[in-house]
């Protein structure tokens, strides 16, 4: 099968199309025939080093597909059953994967393996950002950073239907147009305005009661100066670069803050997790509560073609390895 791999971290260039061994599934394992495989911003960061992971390595962290084969002793899967997976070690860049069985999810009849591998990820981070690292209740104000992006898309509806009040941050005047489009309240154009003064004209000076910040260290300051008393600051990405060292006491002189670093990946440690936060997320696209849009589309052979893409803000929405 063929599959990008790299040996040194890097830029785009580290990565290569390389023909390698189908993987056979161990006990407790399921492969899985992609169809669509999902690029992360996270594979950026295995791929310069910001994350480091063993090498030489595989990349990527979504796929949806087929499950081919079974290892002994599984029982949530059997061949022909459509799947979908996100997090894991990288290697989801590549025309099949092993994984346990515990990790992948049942893809259900209605969404395509497109739309699974494009909204899984970035969907259950929306699930858990929204409902579990903060519990967004109706009416209250939120900050979402890259509301255009892969992520920010869904964090935009899905704060929408829950009846909060938007404000998106955008990179250019097309971008703030998807964020608008999408239900943001008000958008921000960050590269030149002042978040926080802005964010502060919206909700008549009180601020945030929580921001969601994956830009890092661009936004950080701006992000501080937007939430309003005992707000939380919910930091969940770099794209950008890392955000600065916290200092205690800045949280307290700007209003008794709290401040929080999530990974999905704590959000769906167990199997029961896992599925509880998947069903969320296909719950809301088959309702048609949320919606992604795939942005763009690369051959899987093009892969640094889509990273460079990613990591130059060229990208609305998701972005998509295909197979054929
Ligand atoms: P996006 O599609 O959101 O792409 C990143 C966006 O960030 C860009 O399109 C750009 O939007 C904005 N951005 C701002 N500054 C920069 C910069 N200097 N370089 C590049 N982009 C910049 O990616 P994803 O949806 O895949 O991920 C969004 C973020 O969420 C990432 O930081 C990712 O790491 C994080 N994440 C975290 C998870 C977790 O568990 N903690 C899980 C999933 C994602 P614009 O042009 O509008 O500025």
């Amino acid at each position: 099968m063929r599959a990008i791999r790299f040996d040194r971290t890097g830029g785009p260039d580290v990565l290569e199309l390389q023909d390698v061994p189908t993987p056979t599934p161990g006990p407790g394992e399921i492969l899985i025939r992609h169809e669509a495989v999902g690029v992360n911003f996270i594979d950026t960061y295995h791929r310069s080093g910001l994350y480091p992971v063993p090498l030489p390595s595989g990349l990527g962290q979504e796929a949806a597909g087929v499950v081919e084969a079974v290892g002994d002793g599984v029982t949530r899967f059997k061949v022909g059953d459509r799947a979908a997976y996100a997090m894991g070690s990288p290697g989801s860049y590549a025309d099949a994967k092993t994984l346990a069985e515990a990790r992948a999810v049942h893809v259900p009849d209605g969404i395509d393996a497109r739309t699974a591998a494009a909204v899984l990820l970035k969907g259950m981070t929306a699930e858990f950002l929204l409902r579990r690292a903060y519990p967004l209740k109706s009416g209250q104000s939120v900050l979402i950073h890259a509301a255009a992006g892969g992520v920010g898309q869904l964090l935009t509806q899905w704060a929408k239907a829950i009846g909060a009040t938007v404000i998106a941050t955008a990179g250019s005047a097309a971008k703030a147009e998807i964020a608008r489009s999408l239900g943001a309240d008000h958008v921000i154009l960050y590269r030149d305005q002042d978040v926080a003064a802005e964010v502060r004209r919206f909700t008549d000076g009180e601020g945030v009661a929580v921001a969601y910040d994956a830009v890092g260290k661009d936004t950080f300051e701006g992000t501080l100066g937007s939430l309003a008393r005992r707000g939380l600051f919910v930091s969940f990405g770099n794209a950008s670069g890392s955000p600065p060292p916290v200092e205690a006491l800045r949280l307290m002189r700007a209003g008794s803050l709290f401040f929080t670093r999530p990974t999905l990946a704590d959000y769906v440690a167990t199997t029961e997790e896992l599925d509880a936060s998947a069903a969320a997320v296909f719950d809301m696209v088959s309702s048609g509560r949320i919606r992604i849009a795939i942005g763009q589309t690369y051959p899987l052979a093009k892969a640094a073609k889509a990273h460079e893409a990613l990591e130059g803000r060229h990208t609305n929405g998701a972005t998509l390895l295909t197979l054929e």
